[in-house]
This record gives C-alpha cells, sequence and structure tokens, in this order.
C-alpha cells in the first residue's frame, strides 16, 4: 500500500488539514473555520478528508498552529512544530529560491526571510488583529459585501481612500468617516486593503529588508486586493501559490517523512471522547497550571509544569 502523510495547522480561527504522498504531491486537503473549538474542527477536518475510499496507509502526522501541541497529543502526532518552521519548510519546498515569506492569516501575520531555505530572520504579530483575516472579514460586514469579493472590487478603484489602519477602532471610525464624505464602496475597500498592507510592512515587517522572490500566504493572500497593494507600496513582484493558505499543514506534513513510521488509523475518532481540563501544582510558589489532556477519561498528555515534580503519571 502505497504512504501518505497528514499535516494539521490548527489556528484559532481556521483549521487547514493536508494529506500529501512521499512525492509531496497533494492528495486531499480540507480548510474549515475553528468555532472556538479545536478537538471538533480537527475531528471534522478528518471526518472531510476521509470522507471517500483513501487508498494510502498514514505513516505520519504532523501539527502546527496555536493548538499544535493540544491537537498533536490527541493524533499521537510523529511531529509537532511551530508555524515559523512550519511554513517555512511548505513553501521553500515549492519555491526553493524564496527570500521572503508574507503571511496574513485569520488572527496573526508572519514574516519570515530565508536564504537557501534556511530560515536567517522572522516575525509575527499576534496581538493586532488590524492586518488580519478577521479584520477584513468584520469590515466586509460592516460594508455589505461579501469578503471572497473585497480584492476585485478594490481592483475597480481610481482613488482609494486613505485609511488608518493602526487599530479596528481607528480603521472602523475612518471607514464611517469616509462613507460619509461620499468616497464609493471601491474607495473604501481598496483603501482598506492598502491599509492591511501598510499595517503589516509597519508592524511586522518593522524596517525589514524585503529580498525578492516574495512570497505571499496565509488566507488573506487570497485577496488580489490586498496582494495589489503590497506590489504598489514595495514596488516588486508579489508571488503566491496554488495552496499559499494551506502552506503550514503542508510543512508539518513534510517533516512528519523524517520521523520513524507509525500506522494510523483515524476511522474511530469521531466516537472517541477527548477532554482538556487543567490542575494547579502547588508545592511551590510558582503553582504552576498544568493543562491535562484525557481520552476516554484516561490522561494520555499533560504541560505547563516547568519542573519534573509536577509531572502526571500518563496512563
Ligand atoms: S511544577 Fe515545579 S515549579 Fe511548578 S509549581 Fe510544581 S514544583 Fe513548582
Amino acid at each position: 500500500m502505497k504512504k501518505a502523510y497528514l499535516g494539521i495547522d490548527i489556528g484559532s480561527i481556521s483549521t487547514k488539514g493536508i494529506l500529501i504522498d512521499q512525492n509531496n504531491q497533494i492528495l486531499r486537503s480540507s480548510y474549515l473555520w475553528t468555532e472556538g473549538s479545536p478537538i471538533n474542527a480537527v475531528k471534522r477536518v478528518l471526518k472531510e478528508l476521509f470522507k471517500d475510499k483513501f487508498e494510502y496507509k498514514i505513516v505520519g502526522v504532523g501539527t502546527t498552529g496555536s493548538a499544535r501541541k493540544l491537537i498533536g497529543s490527541i493524533l499521537n502526532a510523529s511531529v509537532i512544530k511551530n508555524e515559523i518552521t512550519a511554513h517555512a519548510i511548505g513553501t521553500s519546498t515549492f519555491a526553493p529560491n524564496v527570500r521572503t515569506i508574507i503571511e496574513i492569516g485569520g488572527q496573526d501575520s508572519k514574516i519570515i526571510l530565508l536564504n537557501d531555505g534556511i530560515v536567517t530572520d522572522y516575525a509575527m504579530n499576534t496581538l493586532c488583529a488590524a492586518g488580519t483575516g478577521s479584520f477584513l472579514s468584520s469590515q466586509a460586514q460592516r460594508l455589505g459585501v461579501e469578503v471572497e469579493d473585497f480584492g476585485k472590487i478594490a481592483l475597480k478603484s481610481k482613488n482609494p481612500a486613505l485609511l488608518a489602519a493602526r487599530c479596528t477602532v481607528f480603521a472602523e471610525s475612518d471607514l464611517v468617516h469616509k462613507a460619509q464624505l461620499g468616497y464609493s464602496k471601491e474607495d473604501i475597500i481598496a483603501g482598506l486593503c492598502q491599509s492591511v498592507a501598510q499595517n503589516y510592512l509597519n508592524n511586522v515587517a518593522k524596517g525589514k529588508k524585503i529580498y525578492e522572490p516574495i512570497i505571499f500566504q496565509g488566507g488573506v493572500s487570497k485577496n488580489i486586493g490586498v496582494k495589489k497593494a503590497f506590489e504598489n507600496i514595495l514596488e516588486k513582484k508579489i508571488n503566491t501559490l496554488e495552496n499559499g493558505h494551506l502552506m503550514g499543514a503542508i510543512g508539518v506534513a513534510i517533516l512528519s517523512k523524517n520521523e520513524k513510521e507509525r500506522e494510523y488509523d483515524f476511522s474511530n475518532i469521531d466516537h472517541i471522547q477527548f477532554e482538556t481540563t487543567s490542575t494547579f501544582c502547588n508545592r511551590c510558589p510558582n503553582n504552576c497550571e498544568i493543562i491535562m489532556v484525557k481520552k476516554e477519561k484516561k490522561l494520555i498528555d499533560s504541560w505547563g509544569n516547568r519542573c519534573e515534580k509536577g509531572e502526571l503519571k500518563i496512563c
């Protein structure tokens, strides 16, 4: 039977799943909203990935994203990696010469600089939502348009409105102000795309030298208005990859190929009960909060203890 590898990128907004073969060819993919429950989101992703007969055996699993540790424990992943490594590996596999990765996701954004496939510098912004997908979605709702249509509407603008987008509060009030001044929807949307790109360059890239080739990825890379805004500001070509919104998941699936093979079977996972709870170790004033993951009420993983005294016995 041929071998396949599963990668899961689980963030607070979206969950991505990917299956690749030994040659890094994408066999199947799934992208859905996390909806506040990473465990359920992963169960739904797996259901979608395996809804049709799958002629491969899964021998490696990788997880990344903000809930990577939790989901890694639940799936018994062979590799658990941070988003920077996952994105760098995924992107440089498909674009080996890439020097700059601009990544803007649902709620965070990052810049990764590489040379010869090695990460030389990076920065992440997880605090300010002003330049991310969730910000664009909320503004689209306010303007009564689908966020998917943002890009093509923005490209119709001849006079983009100048918007303060350093934070959502300023952006929203500025948006109302510009609409009152009579700016067209196209100009306001083009202004929003412009401010997302500018916000990213000011707050995430923060003066880092941006070398070409540049790859723009993450959910927001699907927005051609933001892509165009980056091109206008940087006066450089911005490239996107076909599966750019899945690169984190692809990266960890590729990394799992380096690990010892295991055999996975997810056919029953929908019926398994997982639960996360926490407790405090009060053996010293640090009072560490210890996160516990249980499968059918049995502890399968725990973390958060700063020393071995707080280690919990895994069943
Ligand atoms: S785990 Fe170690 S450091 Fe943390 S509270 Fe317990 S004894 Fe202190």
